[in-house]
């Protein structure tokens, strides 16, 4: 079984090359892509049969297909102490200079990319030539920044009086906090002048009735009074009226998802929420007096619009006189009175759509340091040119300030979001593998980098100087090679850790646990037949899919058959063990009642290879729902079920996965055993965080041996009441595993979604056993880490198992200064061992700029990894810090990085206007959204499971991830063109963009809401649903049927182009317009002020300003 024994010094991985030039090739095969020399890059470039051709067992979406051919599994190492992964010692930064970074020539962005060509003339000029966007000296950028100040109001602000929006100069100032530059805003300063800040500033003093967060035709019904339930499962489900109903209302139909404050108003007894609600000055917002309007017919939304309003705030004008985009669609008397035009703030919509249109037609080439990508929201094509594509690392600026105290003086966060194994797009190259032989990979002698690109050869190529750490290092005899008259080593192109950002190495036997080649890595399936399991359909569901889904699981390469063996175990209060060997006519289980001391009973036939054991699987997976058909067992242990998954991998020495299938609190007699310790009196108390926290130590400690064996635990969870998420999921959480949660579980509503998950984990891209460590240059350091792994020591990240949708968000800190130079330079190393068996080292290099001005900092950051940053860090907190607290100073942490650009980087002219760096306009509307989610700011409906589940799910989650879930997309279908193949344009998350004659689609990630208005044409709703009018869909649907009509089409089409987009299998649901289930649906119009008490987004974009003038003040 050790593949890679062989795959060490040949075939199937690299086809030996004379004097190694030139790198081995992987056994990746497909289809060479043209322009590529088949030479070198050939045998990589084509997809990775062994991922592609596996046709989904049934059915739709499947993961690998999302992005056609995965980058094949490999990863970074990193020496790992107290793994002994390897003998080198501690790669921390160094004091030695600072290496020349810029040493590399990389090709300027605009040249095509030719590997395998002549070695390309180098200019003897500044290194990198651009280095971020805006091409300026020092000089010209404090010049342009004074001009940006005002100018760029063309960006996104709102345009001139003349153009029909209220003049400025008809706008007093409330209460002074808003200057009037009025038109002065508009004048001196054009467009055209570099990324320009952004200035709201004229569109805040405005009067009035705050700016309603939903305004609500009076035709739509408002939420419920209080004391109006609004049932979950009942109301969502009422096809489905033998189900059992499920006890919380509001969880059975949303498992997981953000569901705060769904159910109705929050009682007259909810507690203000601290921050932006208050009142300050009485310059912004409404005097939302704790729940003055929570008694009125519009619980927990303030009154407006045609509602009486809390008294008018003197002297302000009447809002009415500033349009607003929609208003004239709607009848007068249900004109919203606007205290702000929300066409006047930062548009998400309208910064996503202009990216699109900047960035989307051009490759993005990664060859000049410091340039900031494209937002994850527009599809590019990536071609490394010497640095990893966005797809792998994402940063929160891209030109870091060269000192610790300028960095502490801007507050924003240096952070990089890293997904090491992430899926690239079918036209991308993988990273291709570098086979050095017994050697191993070549690395500084010191802090232990790997050979990348920013090294520098010197001595006519027998030396080189590191890049981190500046520490020179012998070429070693069989890596040597001659420099070219600009010092560039003549087969630079012919190497991809020479050329390229990314790639792989084949590690030596020095990386492996024990200095010993590993096996190939196990699968053990883990199925819960107590009562509930049974009952539902699950078990029989998981039996029979399996069944055809094991012929899935991944294999590399062009290997014919996965290497990776399975087992199988079922449990209750006691576990029972399957004999699957291939060599008997039925299988033999073997049932273990002391769960106390988990032992393994058999060692032979209970892992084997699916092929071989294929009749006596097919027979006990037919057998296992007859078999427990009858329990009456509704107890289950849980703890016990991971020590024996654990002892299996430790028998057979590998490393492996366990998937389990768990639907209840293990209250049996075991170790692990819990109790319901859910307690919702808890939030908004200083013990809220006990809620997050688990209940025992005992699955920590668990966790830590499951790491040390690579065993990686996969949660699917199926629970029909509280069942301690917290708690369960700790092992998951540590591991690198991931946890589904399927609340109220039915077989007819939720089995798509469940199959479609369970196929996409089981066959998705996988590493295990893997350690990550960032290197960085000197000056800089890894401080901090955000994610889902287990961390023994301060450097090294370890998962049992990495998948490729799971995330790293590292953090760094200065300890020294950086030039700028050699800018930064990044490099992360994953030591892994693939789904064969192989170990390997991934290798991701990216290098930033550096700055000495503040201004040069702003125009580079990039505000959706800001807030995958920001997001993870509060996420954190509330293990430790009361809510209230973390919430308060993400607030004060934005308010400072936005203060200090005022002050720094704006225009002195412009005292009182809000103004906000171009780069991040949409600071205040995303990280609304993060107070708003139902970790921060939990409405009354949301269960503890919930929020410690999202909790979790938020922590692995890449940039793209964060931001769909945070603000999610919402789309017109009524206005999707039929004959295209696109998607109709997103509009703004707020009620006042609905039209109730159309359709629309929200997505955020887990799930897909399809809200139909009122007044939409019956033709529409036949073609959609099926039925002639509006009142006929049923309530709660969950599906759409099959119709053979364009618009039917389009629609199912969309969804599926989505569902292919995510992670996870999203849940759909129909919520019509008035309808109860709408409550849920407004929850995620995230612009809007949600019932739990979060912030319009207006409403805090005023609150924001405030603490900014707070601050300069
Ligand atoms: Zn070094």
């Amino acid at each position: 079984m050790s593949v890679n024994q062989q795959a060490h010094t040949g075939p199937p991985y690299g086809r030996p090359q004379p004097g190694y030039q030139g790198y081995q090739q992987p056994a990746y095969g497909g289809q060479p892509l043209p322009g590529v020399p088949q030479l070198q890059y050939g045998a990589y470039n084509g997809p990775m049969p062994g991922y592609q051709q596996p046709a989904p067992p049934q059915g739709s979406l499947r993961a690998p297909s999302t992005s056609g051919a995965p980058p094949p599994a490999s990863g970074a190492s990193l020496p790992s102490g107290h793994l002994t992964y390897s003998p080198f010692g501690q790669g921390d930064v160094q004091n030695g200079i600072p290496a020349s970074a810029a040493a590399v020539q990389r090709p300027p962005a605009s040249q095509p990319y030719l590997p395998g060509s002549a070695p390309m003339p180098v200019s003897q000029t500044p290194t990198f030539q651009q280095y971020g966007p805006p091409p300026a000296s020092v000089q010209q950028l404090s010049n342009h920044m004074a001009g940006m100040t005002i100018g760029s109001v063309a960006a996104s602000a709102p345009p001139p009086a003349g153009l029909g929006y209220g003049p400025p100069t008809s706008v007093p100032p409330v209460s002074g906090s808003f200057s009037t530059t009025g038109s002065g805003l508009y004048t001196p300063y054009t467009a055209s002048q570099g990324p320009p800040p952004t200035s709201v500033s004229q569109s805040l003093p405005l009067a009035q009735p705050p700016f309603p967060g939903a305004p609500r035709p009076p035709t739509m019904p408002g939420p419920p009074l209080p004391g109006q339930t609004v049932a979950g499962p009942p109301t969502t489900q009422p096809n489905h009226v033998s189900s059992p109903p499920p006890p919380s209302a509001m969880s059975g139909p949303q498992p997981g998802p953000p569901m705060s404050g769904l159910h109705g108003p929050p009682p007259p007894t909810h507690p203000p929420q601290p921050g932006y609600q208050m009142q300050q000055n009485g310059s912004f917002g409404q005097v939302r007096g704790p729940q003055a309007n929570y008694g009125g017919t519009y619980p927990g939304t303030p009154n407006y619009g045609s509602q009486p309003g809390p008294p008018p705030p003197p002297k302000r004008l009447d809002p009415d006189s500033i349009p607003s985009p929609q208003l004239n669609e709607l009848p007068p008397q249900q004109k919203p009175r606007h205290r702000i035009d929300p066409d006047a703030i930062p548009s998400p919509i309208q910064v996503i759509e202009d990216d699109r249109s900047n960035c989307g037609s051009e490759p993005f080439v990664t060859g000049v340091r410091g340039q900031v990508p494209p937002l994850v929201t527009t599809d590019f094509l990536v071609k490394d040119q010497g640095n990893a594509s966005p797809r792998y690392i994402r940063c929160t600026s891209y030109n870091i300030p060269c000192t610790s105290d300028m960095a502490k003086q801007s507050q924003v966060p240096l952070a990089a979001v890293i997904k090491p194994l992430a899926t690239l797009r079918p036209e991308e190259t993988l990273p291709y593998l570098v086979d050095h032989g017994e050697s191993g990979p070549v690395r500084c002698n010191r802090c232990k980098a790997y050979m990348c690109p920013f090294m520098q050869f010197i001595e006519g190529g027998r030396r080189f100087q590191c890049c981190f750490c500046s520490c020179v290092t012998e070429v070693p005899p069989h890596y040597f090679q001659h420099l070219d008259h600009t010092g560039k080593r003549v087969d630079f192109y012919d190497r991809p850790e020479l050329s390229l950002g990314s790639y792989e190495f084949l590690a030596t036997v020095d990386y492996c646990k024990n200095n010993k080649f590993p096996s190939p890595p196990a699968f053990i399936f883990m199925i819960d037949v107590s009562y509930n399991a049974v009952k539902s359909g699950l078990v029989r569901l998981i039996c029979e899919e399996l069944k055809s889904l094991l012929d899935y699981l991944p294999r590399e390469g062009n290997m014919e058959e996965s290497a990776i063996r399975v087992g199988f175990v079922t449990y209750n209060k006691v576990l029972h063990f399957y004999n699957v060997k291939s060599s008997l006519a039925q299988p033999q289980m073997m049932v273990v009642s002391d769960v106390a001391d988990m032992f393994v009973p058999l060692l032979d036939g209970f892992l084997v290879n699916v092929n071989e054991s294929r009749t006596v699987i097919a027979s006990l997976l037919d057998q296992i729902p007859e078999m427990f058909a009858d329990t009456r067992e509704t107890e289950t242990v849980f703890a016990p079920v991971i020590q024996a998954g654990l002892e299996a991998l430790k028998a057979a020495e590998c490393a492996g996965k366990l998937f389990i299938f768990h639907t209840s609190l293990p209250i049996a007699e075991a170790p692990g055993k819990l109790k319901n310790r859910d307690d919702k009196k808890l939030i908004n108390t200083d013990k809220e965080k006990t809620l997050f926290q688990p209940q025992t130590s005992f699955y920590n400690n668990l966790a830590k041996d499951c790491v040390a064996q690579g065993c990686c635990v996969d949660l699917f969870l199926f629970p029909n009441q509280y069942l301690d998420v917290a708690t369960l999921g700790v092992v998951t959480y540590q591991t690198g595993g991931s946890i589904y949660k399927y609340a109220y579980f039915q077989l007819e509503t939720d089995q798509d979604r469940f199959l479609n998950d369970l196929r996409r984990d089981v066959q998705k891209e996988v590493g295990f056993d893997a350690v990550m460590r960032v290197r960085t240059s000197t000056g800089i350091r890894a401080t901090d880490f955000f994610g889902a792994f287990y961390m023994s020591n301060t450097t090294d990240v370890e998962m049992a198992g990495l998948d490729c949708d799971k995330t790293i968000t590292v953090e760094f800190k200065h300890d020294d200064k950086l030039s700028e130079d050699s800018g930064a330079l990044l490099q992360c190393a994953l030591l892994y061992t693939s789904c064969a068996g192989q170990r390997r080292l991934r290798i991701h290099n990216l290098s930033l700029n550096c700055c000495t001005q503040l201004a040069d900092l702003y125009r580079n950051c990039e505000t959706d990894t800001l807030i995958n940053y920001l997001a993870k860090y509060a996420y954190r907190g509330v293990l430790s810090s009361p809510v209230k607290t973390v919430r308060d100073a993400l607030v004060n942490q934005c308010a400072q990085i936005l203060a200090c650009y005022r002050k720094n980087c704006a225009s002195p002219s412009s005292a009182g206007q809000l103004i906000l760096p171009e780069c991040m306009k949409l600071l205040p509307v995303y990280l609304n959204c993060v107070l708003k989610s139902d970790v921060l700011q939990p409405g009354l409906e949301v269960t503890t499971d919930d929020r410690a589940y999202i909790r979790q799910l938020v922590t692995s989650m890449d940039v793209a991830e964060t931001n769909v879930f945070f603000y999610p997309r919402l789309l017109p279908l009524t206005k999707a063109d039929v004959d295209s193949d696109s998607l109709p344009a997103a509009i703004r998350n707020s009620e006042e963009r609905l039209s109730k004659g159309d359709i629309y689609l929200l997505e955020n990630g887990l799930n897909i809401f399809v809200w139909v208005g009122v007044n939409v044409q019956q033709g529409l709703i036949q073609n959609l649903f099926g039925v002639s009018s509006f009142s006929q869909i049923s309530n709660g649907l969950s599906t759409l049927p099959v119709l053979e009509n364009p618009f039917s089409k389009k629609v199912r089409s969309i969804i599926d182009m989505l569902q292919m987009q995510r992670s996870r299998y999203m849940k759909l649901i129909i919520v019509k317009q008035e309808d109860k289930l709408e409550m849920l649906f407004k929850h995620f119009l995230v612009e809007d002020k949600s019932l739990s008490g979060g912030a319009s987004y207006v409403d805090f974009l005023c609150h924001m300003h405030k603490e900014i003038r707070q601050l300069l003040s």
